[in-house]
């Protein structure tokens, strides 16, 4: 198997002593338990693709794809070996020749016909404002909480403008297809009208993606923008008065260091807030990222319902979050403890106290 991807992680791949300091935090070491489910043990599958000491086959694949991209491994790691561009690298050349599973190839020719992830036109609800405003393909399929987010930056003085989005992209990144992916890049920048100027991201993935991917453009997450404005609205924030715990999306916190904007403005609402035993940098993944939805369902499945039993022990009415594929595999998951836990967008909780 050509190794042209892999090749320029080889430094990386040296740096890594297989020291396995990244075991405690992966999600699907501890929950599949076995060398090769660790970070460390798919350093080493990747490393033997890139020297040639192994082939290629249908179960180092299964196991380079089995990762959600967390990046509890990089945080653990005290050489910040980045073990996801690693393994993004090792599944675009595991693509190439070839490896791509059904549910994978199905999700990639979606977002090539439809430009989303669901198959169906999606249209963003229309604001005609100054401020581009990114929703991010999962919001604009919910349409009502599109909306319901564009007034909350309107409600705190941001004129929005919404426009005919494209997907970032990410999906054909993480899923190794890179021709795709550059193609789907080229669609997405010439979507946003303006590309010098800043674009609100309202999707969690979206912004960190776009500031990984894209240098050109100027990526601005909501919640620094709510963050900035919400001191002027202080005298209209109703205090919630609720007990929730708070799931740390991993873009949010290890991706883009923000750990306690969240719990702030979880304080300025009047939300009493429970932690679970992970939290923070060291929360732990709902099993939503990575392509772990379509690479391997029952496996992100799993993950999400470890979290929602952590969520459930701290006692908390809530599991609140920030992200939408965090939201949507940990709502998924909750529908099998009746009721026990309720999870909602920390956005719709903002919302609700400034009504
Ligand atoms: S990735 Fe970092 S923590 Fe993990 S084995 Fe390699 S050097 Fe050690
Ligand atoms: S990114 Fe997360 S799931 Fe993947 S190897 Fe690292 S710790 Fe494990």
């Amino acid at each position: 198997m050509k190794t042209n991807h892999l090749k320029e992680w080889e430094n990386e791949l040296n740096i890594c002593i297989r020291c396995a300091y990244c075991f405690e935090g992966c999600p699907v070491f501890k929950e599949l338990g076995w060398e090769p489910d660790g970070a460390r043990g798919k350093a080493v599958l990747a490393y033997g693709l890139l020297t040639g000491e192994l082939e290629p086959s249908e179960y180092i694949a299964e196991k380079l794809f089995q990762c959600s991209f967390c990046r509890d491994c990089i945080e653990r790691c005290s050489a910040n070996v980045e073990i996801p561009d690693i393994l993004a690298a090792a599944r675009a050349d595991l693509f190439e020749a070839g490896y791509v599973k059904d549910s994978q190839k199905r999700l990639l020719d979606t977002i090539e016909k439809s430009g989303n992830i669901f198959d169906k036109e999606l249209e963003a609800p229309n604001y005609k404002g100054e401020k581009q405003v990114l929703l991010g393909c999962r919001l604009l399929e919910r349409k009502d909480d599109s909306k319901k987010y564009l007034d909350l930056l309107e409600k705190l003085g941001v004129k929005t403008k919404t426009f005919n989005e494209s997907c970032c992209g990410m999906p054909f990144a993480v899923l190794g297809d890179k021709k795709g992916f550059k193609a789907q890049q080229d669609k997405f920048r010439y979507t946003i009208p303006d590309r010098k100027e800043e674009v609100i991201c309202v999707c969690t993935t979206c912004v960190f993606f776009i500031r990984k991917k894209y240098p050109d453009l100027k990526a601005k997450y909501i919640i620094d923008e709510i963050v900035e404005r919400l001191p002027q609205y202080k005298d209209k924030i109703k205090k919630l008065g609720i007990k929730v715990t708070y799931h740390d999306p991993c873009n949010v916190a290890r991706g883009m260091d923000m750990v306690d904007e969240p719990r702030m403005l979880l304080r300025e609402i009047g939300a009493e807030l429970i932690e679970m035993p992970t939290n923070g940098k060291q929360a732990e993944c709902c099993g939503g990222g990575g392509g772990l939805l379509v690479s391997d369902d029952k496996l992100a499945e799993k993950l999400a319902e470890n979290r929602v039993e952590q969520a459930i022990e701290t006692g908390a009415e809530i599991l609140t979050t920030l992200c939408p594929t965090c939201e949507f595999n940990l709502k998924n998951a909750a529908e099998k403890y009746n009721g026990k836990i309720e999870i909602v967008n920390l956005l719709d909780l903002i919302y609700e106290a400034l009504n």
